[in-house]
């Protein structure tokens, strides 16, 4: 349809978008606290009856849990004949929204300051569900494909049954494009599609030197103590330059992109004086190579620490991983890096804890070529540039793998100041006028 015409429907209907957005965000849904199981149940409610109210048919709130939590939504309408159909992806839990204290505006009453909605989930990701609404919204009657609207109740907990709702609606679910709307883009005024995320492999390292702990003054000097093995094997895993040492993890390549020295300092949150790590351009540092963060350490106090020779310590390691690696590989990697590493014979443990498997997307075809359209258009010609996120998401790789016939496209709400999962979550709303456009005209590309 007419560009300049559905530009018009979709900036008439911004003004009950954000209203709908407002009362999902003065939901509670955070799916990590069980006290707030309620909430979640309520948010799901709330999406459903949006659909409802919009047309959408077989509107279900469904769960894959016995008990009912983590309550997705699912609506559809289906397609014309020989129309794709398009599945639009978001999610209605929340991160949870910790220390009100830190935040500016209270987390859970939509509050706008200098052009941005402050909330927890304004952005990620009742921005996403919305923008969805109001690009059918503005299609009405125009709406020239099938839409199935998937939106989950549990991302932020790691989408523990996504594969399990999946498989059980899969008839439903099944789409010629997949739309995830839950990345960001690269800038204010600079459009992205996501096409690759690292993955993630956690495990737990530990080492045991002693059988008890023992004086430092009668045994130090001669028996090794279990946090002086742990730093050095620790340090081994780094090269000089701060950048990974672990042999066999594989290293992949990212856009050509340049992230100015100045916004990479304010966002990095690095202080004064402290250089950054790594070597090649930063997105390659950020997207395309693995990186390795110790997370946690189990050792003894500093206050109240006796002079003693420590028996055990432990450290949790985060190790991200590039596109194109698997969790399979890195994990022996990593294992087998531990192993020939441990200092004076020490007894190592290794516990994996956590995995997800990085993703590369096949950013061509038909669905990209309109998707690149769209985008450009909604931003007055600056065209997307394929993006990588540093980040896991590991229900995008479910998706792929659920649905290898699909053409992907990871979008979203998200700029680099919105602070999703931190304290002052905000949505930018002239960058969400630009997101929903952008959907609306992909849509409308699609039926074309
Ligand atoms: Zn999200």
């Amino acid at each position: 349809m007419d560009i300049d015409e559905l530009r018009a429907r979709v900036t008439a209907e911004l003004p009950r978008i954000r209203q709908d957005l407002e009362d999902l965000v003065r939901i509670e849904s955070v799916s990590a606290d069980p006290a707030r199981a309620a909430e979640v149940q309520r948010s799901a409610e709330a999406v459903a009856t949006l659909f409802s109210a919009e047309g959408f048919e077989d509107v279900q709130v469904v769960s894959a849990r016995d008990d009912g939590r983590a309550p997705a939504v699912i609506a559809r309408k289906p397609a014309p004949d020989g129309k794709p159909t398009v599945l639009l992806y978001a999610h209605h839990d929340v991160q949870p929204e910790n220390d009100h204290a830190e935040w500016d505006s209270p987390p859970f009453e939509p509050t706008e300051r200098d052009g941005r909605l402050y909330g927890r989930g304004a952005a990620d990701d009742k921005a996403g569900i919305v923008a969805h609404l109001g690009a059918v919204r503005a299609l009405g009657e125009d709406l020239g494909v099938g839409v199935t609207m998937f939106i989950e109740g549990e991302e932020e907990v790691g989408s523990d049954t996504l594969a399990d709702l999946l498989a059980e609606h899969r008839e439903t679910l099944a789409a010629d494009v997949i739309v995830i709307a839950d990345s960001g883009n690269w800038d204010i005024g600079v459009p992205a599609l996501t096409t690759s995320l690292r993955g993630l492999v956690r495990v737990d390292v530990g080492v045991r030197t002693l059988t008890h702990a023992v004086h430092s003054g009668m045994w130090g000097g001669l028996v090794p103590d279990a946090l002086m093995t742990l730093t050095r094997l620790l340090t081994t895993l780094y090269d000089e330059d701060g950048s990974v040492a672990v042999a066999g993890l594989h290293t992949g390549t990212a856009a050509d992109v340049d992230y100015p020295a100045d916004r990479l300092r304010a966002e990095s949150g690095i202080a004064p004086g402290v250089g950054f790590i790594g070597h090649g351009s930063v997105v390659e540092r950020l997207w395309a190579q693995p990186s390795l963060t110790i997370t946690g350490l189990d050792a003894p106090k500093v206050d109240g620490a006796s002079n003693t020779l420590t028996a055990s310590a432990r450290a949790k390691l985060s190790l991200r991983i590039a596109p194109g690696d698997t969790t399979e590989n890195a994990l022996d990697c990593l294992r087998a890096h531990l192993e020939q590493h441990v200092p004076f014979g020490a007894e190592l443990s290794f516990e994996l804890v956590d995995t997800g498997e990085a993703t590369q997307i096949d950013a061509t075809g038909p669905a990209y070529d309109a998707a690149r359209k769209a985008f450009t258009d909604a931003w007055d010609g600056v065209q997307p540039i394929d993006m990588g996120v540093g980040g896991s998401i590991p229900f995008i790789a479910e998706f792929l793998e659920s649905f290898p016939r699909a053409s992907v496209l990871v979008t979203g709400v998200e700029d680099p100041d919105t602070r999703a999962h931190g304290a002052n979550e905000g949505l930018h709303l002239a960058e969400f006028e630009r997101v929903c456009l952008a959907e609306a005209f992909l849509l409308s590309n699609l039926a074309d």
